[in-house]
């Protein structure tokens, strides 16, 4: 057998639970789970049928981990699957979200996204999922930068720091023994950065206690739900764990993101081995308990608005009335989809569906019936308590024009709790609160440089590569969308540089 078949199998065979051999030997080959995944229904495509994923991957099991399938093997009286048939279908196991809608209509109750997940660890561990560009960039840059965009520490917080100086805000970096460490994932701190300020308003006019680490920028969720390589998403998991133990927080907060909910409530356990060690509190929970004691002020918004369910919070985490209950106290105009909760369609973004550039016809077409669900409601925005799930149904409404040309429809939860805050923190005169966190407040001036976004700007300054910083940061995309509503950001950036070329001179 070939070296990478030969691993592919290995590692089938270590990641194999008894769930998952029940997953394997009780399926009738019906052909149910079809009928409940968006990828096959709109396509009509066999190879995107669940149990084209599944098929291959029982076919291996049968042939190398069951008595009968090595003595039949051996008589080419069973099947025996060549690395061939494994590159071939590769992609398959990755035009799939593991979203889990498919074991709904299956009368055996199979989990479909287990087994996806068995096999895109085997196509890790065999180095096969290399092949595909996206997935490698994924892995090389979590090993080499443990954030799965590529991004350094000092590229994430110096964006975020530019937008909070843009804004007046601060955040705290590097605070021992706050309540709250939090991390954003790399899709949340890449991709919607600006959009994420709202979040620091709310927990600073909150007086929430908590910090940013300057070493653990990305959660992990990538290297966990889309190339899901066991060995690094432990190793993600630990630094968490490690960047908690030096900070001395008492728990983790888990910012918008589907996956991370998942992985923290449910699955970090199987990676670790053991239970994860710090309390996960969601964001969402805990903007929940912030209104309900009163300590975040809410005016009712009128947002016509209406929510998706992520698959990975609501339908595989339970989270689905935690999000109602949320989205009631803060808009008077909640506007339930057809099919919700865990029958909701998926938004066809997550665990690879967003990040995958051949999957975007895809994934646009097989997204007309999201769009299809949103139209039906009459709603004008649509939100999710996910980042991806937001840049996903962004693109499906623009895809099928469900609101004017870049128009933003869809939202994170913590906007639509944001348009509820900010009216009544003016009412009370103390939009001042949203300014500094609670842990930088009545601090001394060293304090304040020591544990602020603006002194690790300050910090960066001095670092010999600040220049090459600033011009990466004038290129960047997510710079230009900020600068529509905030101009001046440019101005800070040539401020920042003149600063510099003076301290150069001084030298
Ligand atoms: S997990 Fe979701 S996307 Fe994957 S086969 Fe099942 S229903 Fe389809
Ligand atoms: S519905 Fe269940 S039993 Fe039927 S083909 Fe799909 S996985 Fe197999």
């Amino acid at each position: 057998m070939e070296a990478e078949m030969q691993a592919f199998v290995d590692s089938l065979r270590h990641n194999l639970t008894a769930e998952d051999v029940v997953n394997l030997e009780a399926c009738m080959n019906c052909k149910m789970c079809g009928e409940a995944c968006a990828w096959y229904l709109v396509t009509g495509d066999e190879k995107l049928h669940p149990t084209h994923k599944t098929g291959l991957i029982r076919q291996i099991y049968r042939r190398y981990m069951t008595l009968e399938g090595q003595i039949g093997g051996a008589l080419g009286l069973v099947p025996t699957p060549t690395l061939a048939d494994l590159k071939e279908n590769m992609q398959y196991f990755w035009a799939c979200t593991a979203c889990g809608r498919c074991t709904l209509a299956c009368p055996s109750g199979i989990s479909i996204r287990r087994i996806v997940r068995l096999a895109r660890a085997a196509y890790a561990d065999s180095g096969l999922s290399y092949a595909n560009p996206t997935i490698r960039s994924i892995i090389e840059n979590t090993d080499r930068r443990r954030h799965s965009f590529g991004l350094t520490a000092a590229q994430v917080l110096g964006r975020v720091g530019l937008f909070l100086r843009s804004e007046g805000l601060e955040a705290p970096v590097n605070v021992q023994n706050a309540e709250f460490l939090f991390v954003c994932p790399a899709a949340g701190n890449t991709k919607i950065p600006d959009y994420g300020i709202k979040l620091i308003k709310i927990l600073n006019a909150a007086g929430v206690s908590y910090t940013i680490s300057p070493y653990v920028i990305d959660t992990g969720t990538e290297i966990d739900h889309i190339a899901v390589h066991h060995k690094l998403s432990k190793q993600m998991l630990e630094d968490w764990e490690q960047e908690a133990d030096r900070l001395g927080v008492q728990k983790i907060l888990l910012v918008e993101c589907g996956c991370d909910t998942r992985t923290l409530y449910a699955e970090a356990s199987e990676t670790l081995g053991r239970p994860f060690r710090y309390p996960i509190v969601s964001v969402d929970a805990l903007m929940l308990d912030l209104i309900k004691q009163g300590r975040l002020p809410i005016e009712k918004t009128h947002l016509k608005v209406t929510l998706h369910d992520p698959c990975y919070a609501t339908r595989l985490s339970g989270l689905g009335d935690l999000f109602r209950e949320l989205l009631n106290l803060v808009t008077d105009n909640f506007i339930e989809m057809t099919p919700n909760r865990e029958y909701n369609y998926c938004c066809n973004g997550g665990a690879g569906g967003m990040r995958l550039p051949e999957n975007t016809a895809t994934r646009r077409k097989i997204s007309v019936l999201k769009a299809n669900q949103i139209r039906a409601t009459g709603a004008d925005f649509v939100t999710s308590p996910c980042v991806v799930c937001t840049l996903s149904l962004e693109d499906t409404c623009q895809t099928y024009q469900l609101s004017p040309s870049g128009d933003r429809m869809a939202l994170v939860l913590f906007e639509v709790v944001y348009a509820a805050m900010e009216p009544a923190l003016a009412k009370l005169g103390e939009l001042d609160r949203m300014r500094v966190p609670a842990v930088l407040r009545n601090r001394d001036h060293e304090f304040f440089i020591a544990h602020s976004v603006e002194g690790q700007m300050m910090r960066l300054m001095q670092q010999p590569d600040f220049p090459e910083l600033l011009d990466w940061l004038e290129q960047d995309d997510i710079v230009k969308r900020f600068s529509k509503d905030h101009p001046q950001v440019y101005d800070d950036i040539r401020a920042l540089r003149e600063m510099v070329m003076n301290c150069e001179n001084c030298d």
